[in-house]
Formats: C-alpha cells, sequence, structure tokens
C-alpha cells in the first residue's frame, strides 16, 4: 500500500468503526443469501416488499425495450414522458401543485437546500438528521443551528435568537427518523414556521408509501402538507426503485429547474426506474392492506420486545434496539447472524456517541411467525 493510502487508512483509529462491503444475493420475501446461507433480512428499508413485485420489475422491463439511459440531464433531452408522468402521478397522491425528480434522495437534500439557501440565510435543523440533509447545509454556506431531537421550545428558543440576523430561514426535519423511527411534531412545527415567517422542509424517505389514508407519507397524516413549503421522500425505500422527488409549488419547482445543482448537472433518472416508480405508486394507492400489515406486525414486535424488557424507541416499522457500545452492537449482530437473521449494527456517525444499535426494520413479508422468533432471539442475546 503507498504512503498516502497508509496514511488515510490510519484517520479510522477505532477497528470497531471499520466497515467492509459484504456481497449478497436477495431472495425476494424479506430474505437475502450471504456465502450460501440464507438469512431473513431485517435491515433494508424495501418495507413493502415492491423491490421485487412482479408488476414493478415488469413495468420497468417494458420500459426497457425502449432504452437503458436517459442519455441527457433533464435541461437537455433527458426528460422523458415517463419523467414527466412520475411528476404528475406523485404530485397528485402527495397533494401538492407539482414535483420536480430527482436522482437519489442524497442528491435531493444536497441540491434542495444549497439551492433555497445560502450565506445570508439560515437553516435549523434537528439534531439526528441523516448525513445527506445535514452535507446540504454544509454546502450552502448558511449558518446552521441544530436544536434538540424533537424539541421545539429549543428550536423556538433558536430562532427568536437568530432569526432576524437572516434573509431565508429554513427548518428542516425528518418526519420519521431513519434511524429512531419515531415522528417529528409537525404539526408545531408548521405553527413556529408560519410565527416566524421560515420555510418548512421535511423528508418523508421512510415514511413516504406507509403513513396517512392514502399512504403518501406523514405530511398527509398530520394534515400539514399545504403549509408545508418542501416534501421530499425518496424512491428508494419502500416503493422499492431508485430515485427522489421534491413536492412544492409551482415555483419552488420553476427556481429548482433553474437552480438545483444536483438536479440541472446530472444525467436524469433511467427512464425504467421512473417507470418502476410509477407502478409501486399505484400498487401503494391500491393496496393498502400492505402498510396496514405492516404497521400491525411492527407494533406486534415492538410490544413483544417491551414486554420482555428490551428497550426499543419510536411509533414505526423501524424498531431501533439501543445496545450502547459500538462492540456490544457488533456482537449482538454476529449472534443475530448465527440465527439466521441479517441484522447490521449502526455505528457512530450514523448514530450518536454511546446510542450504536440494532436497527430492526420490518417488512411486509415478515409475517407474525416471523416477528415472534426474532423477539424471542433479540430477547436472548441481548438481555
Ligand atoms: C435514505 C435516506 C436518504 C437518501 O435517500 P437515497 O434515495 O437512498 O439517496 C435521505 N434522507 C433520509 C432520512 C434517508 O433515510
Amino acid at each position: 500500500m503507498g504512503y498516502l493510502t497508509t496514511d488515510l487508512l490510519d484517520k479510522i483509529k477505532d477497528p470497531v468503526l471499520f466497515r467492509t462491503l459484504t456481497e449478497v444475493l436477495p431472495q425476494g420475501q424479506g430474505r437475502i443469501k450471504v456465502a450460501d446461507r440464507i438469512y431473513t433480512d431485517i435491515s433494508s428499508n424495501d418495507y413493502l416488499g415492491l423491490s421485487y413485485h412482479p408488476r414493478v420489475v415488469e413495468a420497468a422491463a417494458k420500459a426497457l425495450e425502449k432504452g437503458l439511459g436517459a442519455s441527457a440531464s433533464r435541461l437537455m433531452t433527458g426528460s422523458t414522458c415517463l419523467h414527466h408522468e412520475l411528476e404528475r402521478k406523485m404530485a397528485d397522491f402527495k397533494g401538492k401543485p407539482s414535483v420536480t425528480v430527482m436522482n437519489s434522495g442524497y442528491q435531493a437534500n444536497l441540491g434542495v437546500i444549497s439551492a433555497i439557501c445560502g450565506k445570508n440565510d439560515c437553516v435549523f435543523f434537528d439534531r439526528l438528521s441523516h448525513a445527506s440533509i445535514i452535507d446540504g447545509v454544509k454546502l450552502s454556506g448558511a449558518a446552521s443551528f441544530r436544536f434538540r431531537h424533537n424539541d421545539m421550545e429549543h428550536l423556538e428558543t433558536l430562532i427568536k435568537k437568530n432569526r432576524r440576523k437572516f434573509k431565508t430561514a429554513l427548518i428542516v426535519t425528518e418526519t420519521v427518523f431513519s434511524m429512531d423511527g419515531d415522528f417529528a411534531p409537525l404539526k408545531d412545527m408548521v405553527r413556529i414556521k408560519e410565527k416566524y415567517s421560515c420555510l418548512l422542509m421535511v423528508d418523508e424517505a421512510h415514511a413516504t408509501g406507509i403513513f396517512g389514508e392514502k399512504g403518501s407519507g406523514m405530511a398527509e397524516k398530520e394534515n400539514v402538507t399545504e403549509n408545508t413549503d418542501i416534501i421530499m421522500g425518496t424512491f428508494s425505500k419502500a416503493l422499492g426503485s431508485f430515485g427522489a422527488y421534491l413536492a412544492t409549488n409551482k415555483r419552488i419547482k420553476a427556481f429548482l429547474v433553474n437552480r438545483c445543482r444536483s438536479f440541472i448537472y446530472s444525467t436524469a433518472l433511467p427512464p425504467p426506474l421512473a417507470a418502476s416508480c410509477i407502478a409501486s405508486i399505484e400498487i401503494i394507492k391500491e393496496e393498502p392492506e400492505r402498510r396496514e400489515a405492516l404497521l400491525k406486525n411492527s407494533k406486534h414486535l415492538r410490544d413483544s420486545l417491551t414486554r420482555s424488557g428490551v428497550p426499543t424507541r419510536g411509533m414505526s416499522q423501524i424498531i431501533p434496539v439501543i445496545l450502547g457500545k459500538s462492540e456490544k452492537a457488533v456482537d449482538v449482530s454476529l449472534m443475530l447472524k448465527k440465527r439466521g437473521w441479517w441484522a447490521i449494527p449502526m455505528r457512530p456517525p450514523t448514530v450518536p456517541e454511546g446510542e450504536a444499535r440494532i436497527r430492526v426494520s420490518v417488512s411486509y413479508h415478515h409475517g407474525a411467525d416471523v416477528l415472534e422468533r426474532l423477539a424471542s432471539d433479540i430477547q436472548s442475546v441481548v438481555m
């Protein structure tokens, strides 16, 4: 290894935080194969099992016959009819005037925050925000203030103290937190954003397809769609595909098309992926029983863990089992793997220091019997 590479790796001082890649073979039905053994996958975000749903796969295959790549960015010749159809369908689904399709959730957060905010602006964001939000804030060059997780008093204190020094002020939160599975107090955030003339942006990465009467997310469930300026989400989790969306009014969309650099300077999403997203939206609308079963089973798992004394958090299909030290999370992960569960240890900086965990994500294909076994296996390796 050359001098430079050794030096780079030396920066990762703690061996328990060192990450490597594992080759996996997806098997469908919430299972994966690793090194010739089949595991129940409790770490994927494919909550509704749509990544291998025949209708979703066929929609992509049919579009694939016309070609794979979009061949140019959206502003050049990459803005295909499938992109436009997806944007119309998603806008209708989210109940917003328009949607801008982005290439990934990471690019969406990076691009939208840095387009809307600059040097003279400020961003208030939850301390547990996803890395893509933090990176968007950094890239924007705006002043930034982190409020304690879901602590609206702290948010309001920070706004009172700092808001008037800046032009645009943006408040950002996830609606369902990716590592804790809990919910942001959206109604309170709307009240605050209106009182202090801020923009509100929410990240529905883990809520899209799962929450609300229609299944469009927490903004729908909490009835704050109209008062939320930017609703972001991804197609890569419950929708089982890839790409992301920014649901906004038409003026914000026109602004993004002109100023959002991760939208402008990247080749458009491959059209077959747009076709698969359209199919996923249709399934979510037509089959509410998928998300209902998912949430019912998740509640069941959380309740049995709580009853057996295993501490968990949240209210969603994401069930974190907080273990503390990274070593502990790595150990528990190995013990669960021995028992046939593909459980990834979540360590800092993905989660706060001292809060390493196993983040169980339940899938539609994990039935009550599977989850009962999981609860008892978690109990016996953790307690
Ligand atoms: C996964 C995730 C993203 C990134 O989405 P991708 O489409 O995977 O790039 C953004 N925000 C949150 C909260 C996420 O969990």
